[in-house]
């Protein structure tokens, strides 16, 4: 009833990458997310503010 979509790229998710729509957004996030994890305060990165492009 909801058509979810991906949270790095807002494209439709697909059901084997759930929630994302892609292997590759899926990488996206986990290296946020680690990034995040070790990231020092203050020093956030402008550059990956923007929506991801998927090529395939
Ligand atoms: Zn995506």
């Amino acid at each position: 009833m909801t058509a979810a979509v991906c949270p790095i790229c807002s494209k439709p998710t697909a059901p084997e990458h759930r929630p994302f729509c892609s292997r590759r957004c899926a990488d996206v996030d986990l290296h946020r997310w680690l990034a995040g994890r070790y990231a020092v305060p203050g020093s956030e990165d402008p550059d990956e503010a923007g929506p991801i492009e998927d090529e395939d």
